[in-house]
């Protein structure tokens, strides 16, 4: 589009330059051409200035105003005043009566048949000039005439006539362009000047004679070119006029060659117009190449870069000693870094990712380490009470949707205290992990058990009723029984009293666990190394109660707010509410207090 733009506003300005150009063309060589006139005429005009100035030389000489026929006619024939004049030309002495007195003829030459008259108009201050006359063979003359001495007392005057054949000479073949030439008039419309010299010798030649009609200096302006026609010919005509001399000079040159030249003109603006017209293109086309499109190619991958990818090929390579050659391959080498440092980065980010990963599993490992440590008994390296009591939690949740039974059984080593007493804390310990070893051997696949404090072990039974429970308390109670521990030489032997219960959904976990510390009891009483079974039909009353106090502590504890709105539905179903208030005031009655 630039280029059609610039091609047309090129192309249009320089045809409208070229058609005002060729009227101002015109106007030029018509300047040109009045310009060599007036040269011409400051020529012709000072050639006779110079005759005149000559010949007004001559009237101040002694020899001329000796007015001597002799000794003046000497003087003008001498070498010196002869080659002043041309053949043809006569310098004539006349006294102060118009009377001949001597000339410059020599003897065999004729003097002049014109004769001269015009003495009346003769003064010694400048020479007169009479018009423009001819004699037989046709030669146009000028008389110059001067007086001798001053005015007061002139004593003659001194006479000569101007040839034409000394313009003729000179401006005869004058060109003005190729083939054109210059015409003299003189203030008749006579011709004194033409090319073909033979014209005017045969005849007297004027204006009308070559075909110029009704000719006069008026038609032509000095300023604008004026056309005329001439032998069917058409011409530029220049035109000067000297009034002194009574000289017109008509420069003329062929129109034809004018508009040749015009048209010369024309054609090498045409053509240096279409080369700027083609350098523009190409001058275009090359800094489209080298500019435009490498510069929009590095804009792109800017942008490309800028919306966050970094990964593009690199600019291709141009020219490295042009700005744009040095941006181009500044731009690659940021690029080639950037990617580079990108690439680090990378690495960089993925030993950062394993390393976190490593550390992370690491801190995973140490928490579960943790975890485990905080979960297990030190010295029997079965899970502790904590533990126990979570999984007895979840076991409890499990057991309410299932609506299906499991067991604890409590167990505790009897006259644990002996040992220790008897053998020492050590062998205390060996007993406790070697009790432990036996209950962990024996429990089945999903049971669990905890050491739950000192000599104490809990067991987890789910799934399992009474009965399913007390077989495996049996085993636990025979297998201890059976086992044999080695100290100092010493075989110890221990037994374990272990009290078994029924998980009951109304008293919850730990007073449920208290049903199978109540047996544990009772086997303690009953004489140790036994089995007891809390029979679900022996927990009292109270026990539930308490076990609703408990929940209800629990409940009041953990929504203080509620506390104040007894009518909240949050706190337990209303019936079971009310029923619960009058079994407390029951107890209260009993004097029992809640507390208890
Ligand atoms: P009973 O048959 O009535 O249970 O009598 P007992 O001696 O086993 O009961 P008691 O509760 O009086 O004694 C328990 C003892 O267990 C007291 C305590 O020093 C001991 N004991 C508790 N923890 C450890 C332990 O980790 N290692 C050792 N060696 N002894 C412990
Ligand atoms: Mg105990
Ligand atoms: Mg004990």
């Amino acid at each position: 589009m630039l280029i059609i733009a610039i091609t047309l506003i090129v192309g249009v300005s320089g045809a409208f330059f070229v058609i005002y150009q060729r009227e101002s063309l015109e106007q030029s060589v018509f300047e040109k051409n009045s310009s060599d006139l007036k040269q011409v005429m400051n020529s012709i005009t000072q050639e006779l200035d110079q005759f005149g100035s000559q010949l007004s030389l001559l009237s101040k000489t002694t020899s001329v105003q000796q007015m001597d026929s002799i000794v003046s006619a000497s003087f003008l024939k001498s070498f010196d005043v002869s080659t002043l004049f041309k053949i043809g030309e006569y310098v004539t002495l006349y006294d102060r009566h118009h009377q001949f007195i001597c000339d410059n003829s020599m003897i065999g030459t004729s003097s002049p048949h014109q004769p001269f008259t015009a003495f009346n108009s003769v003064t010694p201050h400048r020479p007169y000039t009479s018009a423009w006359y001819s004699e037989e063979d046709f030669i146009p003359n000028k008389f110059f005439a001067i007086a001798v001495g001053d005015r007061a007392h002139a004593s003659g005057s001194l006479v000569a006539n101007f040839s034409f054949k000394r313009i003729w000479q000179k401006y005869a073949s004058h060109k003005i362009g190729e083939d054109g030439f210059l015409i003299a008039f003189d203030d008749k419309n006579r011709v004194l000047l033409y090319p073909e010299l033979s014209k005017i010798l045969e005849q007297e030649l004027y204006a009308s004679d070559l075909g110029l009609k009704d000719f006069s200096a008026k038609t032509f302006s000095i300023t604008k070119p004026t056309f005329i026609t001439l032998n069917n010919k058409q011409y530029l005509a220049a035109y000067s006029y000297n009034p002194r001399y009574q000289i017109g000079i008509l420069s003329l040159q062929s129109r034809d060659e004018v508009q040749s030249l015009i048209a010369a003109v024309a054609y090498t603006m045409v053509f240096l117009l279409a080369l700027t017209i083609v350098a523009t293109i190409l001058i275009i086309l090359w800094l489209f190449k080298n500019f435009a499109f490498p510069l929009r190619n590095i804009i792109e991958h800017i942008n490309y870069i800028a919306s966050g990818n970094f990964d593009s090929e690199p600019l291709p390579e141009i020219n490295k000693e042009n700005e744009l050659g040095i941006l181009t391959e500044s731009f690659n080498q940021m690029q080639s870094i950037i990617q580079k440092q990108i690439q680090d980065l990378n690495l960089h980010k993925e030993h950062l990712e394993l390393e976190v990963l490593e550390r992370t599993r690491e801190l995973e490992e140490a928490k579960n380490q943790l975890d485990l440590i905080s979960r297990t008994d030190e010295l029997t390296k079965l899970p502790n009470r904590r533990d126990i009591r979570e999984k007895i939690q979840q076991e409890a949740n499990r057991a309410e949707r299932t609506h299906r039974d499991f067991c604890f059984i409590f167990i505790d080593i009897d006259k644990f205290k002996d040992i220790n007493d008897t053998y020492g804390h050590y062998c205390g310990d060996l007993v406790l992990k070697g009790v432990a070893d036996i209950i962990r051997k024996n429990l089945r696949k999903y049971d669990y058990v905890a050491r739950w404090g000192g000599e104490e072990f809990l067991t987890v039974l789910p799934e399992t009723d009474l009965d399913g429970a007390k077989i495996v308390a049996e085993r636990f109670r025979r297998k201890v029984a059976q086992m044999k521990i080695e100290f100092s030489d010493t075989i110890i032997g221990v037994t374990i009293t272990l009290g078994v219960a029924l998980y009951d959904q109304k008293l919850g976990v730990d007073r449920s666990i208290q049903l199978s510390d109540h047996a544990l009891y009772k086997g303690k009483m009953n004489g140790r190394n036994q089995v007891v079974i809390w029979d679900p039909k022996d927990t009292s009353e109270d026990e539930y109660k308490m076990a609703l106090l408990d929940q209800k502590a629990f409940l009041y504890a953990s929504c203080p707010i509620d506390n104040e709105e007894k009518n909240d539905p949050s706190d337990f179903e209303m019936d079971q509410q009310n029923e619960d208030d009058d079994e407390i005031e029951e107890i209260d009655d009993k004097g029992t207090s809640s507390k208890e």
